[in-house]
């Protein structure tokens, strides 16, 4: 599938996610948006579209080089009022193939107190590094915003933003919201061992052996084939 049928397939891919995003709880109203990467252009939820009543056709097109935010969209649709983040991550990470943002509950609240999460779990290790950062305060929508997100993401997958939510990236749609879940579920358990006595925290040596021995973990597309083969557990 190629041009404008991986187009329509990505729209629909986006749309979805937004709606399981509410659905799971991970999120809530029309607080979050999501990008993904399409050859030369980005694809990005409308601002502000309630998504029940979103379509494929309302997600926007922007172009990643040319005109810094311009745009293609139907009717009124504007691109998410955080489109400078999404762009400017976009043309920074070329392995970036998708982006979720969300104002998810626990990531939120630590981000609010403005508190880096560390290696309390050695899940961390899927955020790039041995802890996830927390992006400096700036007005949403701003380019202060996008400066400081791109910093907090310095090396790492994920970040926090202060006062606001929390971002997810990944080389495609699937990988960035398995990282936004993995993400909040490591932001509740920290905000839970806040209040029994606080966390014993992982070395860096230890993030660093369990990074390595993520290459290639993560989610996986379902087995196809029916054939069984005997391979040795690493
Ligand atoms: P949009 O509806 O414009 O994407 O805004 C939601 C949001 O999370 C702003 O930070
Ligand atoms: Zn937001």
């Amino acid at each position: 599938m190629g041009g404008e049928g991986e187009a329509k397939a990505l729209r629909r891919d986006l749309v979805e996610a937004l709606r399981w995003m509410n659905a799971s709880g991970l999120n809530q109203g029309t607080s979050g948006n999501i990008s993904i990467r399409h050859g030369t252009t980005m694809l990005i939820s409308p601002s502000g579209v309630p998504y029940d009543q979103m379509e494929p056709e309302d997600v926007v097109e922007m172009p990643l080089e040319g005109e810094y935010g311009s745009f293609r969209a139907r009717g009124d649709n504007v691109p998410s009022s955080e489109w400078r983040f999404h762009l400017d991550i976009m043309r920074q990470r070329p392995e970036v193939g998708a982006i979720v943002h969300t104002h998810s509950t626990y990531a939120t609240a630590l981000a609010i107190c403005r508190r880096e999460i560390p290696a309390c779990h050695y899940m961390i290790a899927a955020a790039g590094g041995p802890t996830v950062r927390c992006a400096a305060y700036a007005t949403f929508g701003t380019e202060e915003l996008s400066k400081n997100v791109l910093a907090a993401l310095e090396g790492r997958r994920c970040c926090l933003m202060a006062n606001h939510g929390m971002l997810a990236t990944g080389p495609n749609l699937r990988k960035a919201m398995w990282l936004a879940v993995e993400l909040e579920t490591l932001a509740r358990q920290y905000c839970l061992t806040l209040t029994i006595g606080g966390p014993v925290v992982l070395p860096d040596d230890e993030i660093e052996r369990v990074m390595e021995r993520f290459e290639g973990y993560g989610p996986r597309p379902k087995a196809k084939a029916p054939a069984r083969r005997r391979r040795k557990a690493g």
